[in-house]
């Protein structure tokens, strides 16, 4: 089973759903890995000691412009569909735009010429941590500089499959990232707080994953900050709160210290042992 731990916005608590869920399934015996796919900006592993197994790059194809054989007919420009190719025949200009790239190969089969090759560079790496003997975390960590988390992510995804279950700690937002993270998802776990901005984005969210028609429900973190607007939305689209964390200053505080909440209080754990009831007999 693979659970997407997801928001439409950065900062609502997905990563403390995410690592706290994943280490209390681990507990419990169960064979669980945890993907962290905010390939940008990684950090659920500062909250397990663990050792790294192995590592891979992930690399992808770039084309490698041949002045020499160009005759700057621009079909290649034509056959970009990310408008990566800046082509001013006249002046015998081209420029390859490297961060919007996505590698796709169409500009390579478009010319007749010769006059475009194929390279690679690298765009991140996935991680293989072991948590303990049934459990590991892969970490995908996009290279600085690089623009393109996707084929990070899906390499991560892939290298997380091997297990019962899979928590994924989808990239915020609602672009591509996003949409691909949780189109791999059985279930998502959409993370939510009661404000007009989490609100707006938990919105943008539901819409994609009704698109999608992945089974859903909602975690509000949080509580008792803002209006009471986020539960009238959800209950007149009769959408599913599937646990409500409190706003809590000592939370925030274990998380912050790198710490996994449902270590050190009682009454958290036994929520996160109903919400992983709740998704494994959904
Ligand atoms: S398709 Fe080939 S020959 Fe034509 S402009 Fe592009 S690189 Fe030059
Ligand atoms: S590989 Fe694809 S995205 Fe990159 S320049 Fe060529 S056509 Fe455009």
């Amino acid at each position: 089973m693979i659970v997407a731990v997801a928001s439409g916005k950065g900062g609502t608590g997905k990563t403390l759903i995410a690592t706290n869920l994943f280490a209390l399934l681990s507990k419990a015996s169960y064979n669980v890995n945890l993907a962290d796919c905010d390939a940008e900006e990684p950090n659920s592993l500062i909250f397990f000691k663990s050792t790294k197994e192995s590592a891979s790059e992930v690399r992808q194809m770039l084309p490698l412009f041949e002045p020499e054989a160009c005759t700057y007919c621009g079909k290649c420009e034509e056959y970009c569909n990310y408008n990566a190719i800046f082509l001013l025949p006249e002046k015998r200009i081209f420029r390859l735009i490297e961060d919007l790239c996505h590698g796709c190969g169409a500009c390579t089969y478009a010319c007749k010429f010769d006059a475009l090759k194929e390279t690679e560079i690298s765009l991140g790496e996935v991680g293989m941590y072991r948590v303990n003997s049934k459990s590991k975390l892969v970490e995908g960590r996009l290279r600085v500089g690089a623009l393109t988390p996707v084929p990070v992510i899906k390499e991560t995804i892939k290298a997380s499959l091997d297990s019962e279950i899979v928590i994924l700690d989808a990239p915020p937002g609602t672009s591509c990232p996003f949409i691909h993270t949780i189109s791999k998802a059985d279930y998502v776990l959409l993370v939510t707080e009661p404000t007009p901005f989490g609100l707006n984005d938990l919105k943008l969210s539901i819409q994609i994953v009704r698109q999608m028609e992945k089974p859903f429900s909602v975690i509000i973190n949080r509580a008792g900050l803002g209006s009471d607007d986020v539960y009238k939305y959800l209950k007149k689209e009769k959408i599913k709160i599937s646990m409500e964390l409190q706003f809590d200053k000592e939370i925030a505080m274990i998380y912050s210290s790198g710490k996994l909440v449902i270590e050190s209080r009682a009454d958290i754990y036994q929520k996160f042992v109903k919400l992983s009831e709740s998704i494994i007999h959904n």
